[in-house]
């Protein structure tokens, strides 16, 4: 039987790369929009780190909502300068003023080493606010996604919370997919934007860096049994790399779903922010859809 979205249970789809500058967003969003014709969805941008969906979508912000991050250090009135918290922090987070101490929050790590240490008691731990969090309308759909302050990290919290909410919004809109625009790499935040999903589309390029970051984010879905295949974006840049792609994902039992060609207008129609996207490269990820059916099946 053939595979259909259905809102009892939405499909959720992760897109995923092993670093940045794939092409990620770009499926991502066209896949977005080829499903929003067929029933309504919700869109997560979990690339909080560097987001850039919200270009493309355009989104209208209906709900904003502060992220807190992890406690950081707060050095209080008691403080009597003895330096012991200085000499302990290993993040180098405390910085010495004007004869005495202070925290550089972009350091803190929340390890509260120097709350428990204090003789005087004069470290509390402080929650503060480190991002937003957006719920918005687009054409395409609903769309959850963030943004971290600069400096911030412990962003993999963060895409819990925009996957959370995307979870809440499908079930409120009685949306038949998410389509997550996953955090690149391999790290925590990506690791984060991998659960809980369906199936992983890994976007990569014909590159031997790209042959390289694909294999180590399979390992990762491997690894985590996430259903996982494989779009190559811009194959035709270098069919030799291309193919040789090919062999390791059959070698490994992954479906290659998508063959996209390089599309020189692609870029300009990015760089102007035109959204959905046509030409070929459009597409073929329009297909990708198509075969991603057949694999669900
Ligand atoms: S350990 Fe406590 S008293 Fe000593 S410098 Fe740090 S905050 Fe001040
Ligand atoms: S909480 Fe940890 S990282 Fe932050 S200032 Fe204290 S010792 Fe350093």
């Amino acid at each position: 039987m053939k595979f259909e979205l259905t809102s009892e249970n939405p499909l959720r789809i992760t897109v995923i790369s092993g670093k940045g500058g794939t092409g990620k967003t770009t499926v991502a969003a066209q896949l977005s929009y080829v499903l929003s014709r067929i029933r309504k969805i919700v869109i997560a941008d979990c690339d909080v780190d560097a987001p850039n969906l919200h270009l493309l979508l355009k989104p209208e912000v209906v709900e904003e909502r502060p992220f807190f991050g992890l406690k950081k250090a707060k050095i209080g009135e008691k403080c009597t300068s003895c330096g012991l918290c200085y000499e302990l922090c290993r993040f180098d987070a405390i910085v010495e003023e004007n004869g005495g101490y202070r925290i550089d929050e972009t350091r803190c790590e929340g390890c509260a080493l120097c709350y428990n240490a204090c003789p005087e008691k004069a470290i509390e731990m402080v929650e503060g606010e480190r991002g937003k969090v957006y719920i918005s309308n687009t054409k395409i759909g609903r769309f959850v996604h963030a943004v971290l302050y600069p400096g911030e990290e412990n962003s993999g919290k963060l895409v819990m919370e925009v996957k959370e909410l995307a979870r809440a919004e499908a079930d409120r809109e009685g949306a038949a997919a998410i389509i997550v625009d996953g955090a690149p790499g391999i790290g925590c935040p990506v690791i984060a934007s991998l659960a809980n999903t369906d199936v992983a589309l890994v976007v990569t390029e014909p590159t031997l860096s790209g042959l390289s970051d694909m294999l180590r984010i399979l390992d990762l879905t491997e690894h985590f049994r996430i259903r996982s295949a494989v779009v190559i974006n811009k194959y035709d840049l270098n069919e030799d790399v291309a193919e040789e792609i090919e062999r390791k994902c059959r070698d490994r039992g992954v479906e290659v779903l998508g063959r996209v060609p390089y599309d020189e207008t692609l870029p300009e129609q990015i760089s102007m922010l035109e959204f959905p996207f046509r030409g070929k490269a459009a597409g073929e990820i329009e297909k990708v859809w198509d075969r991603l059916r057949e694999f669900l099946s």
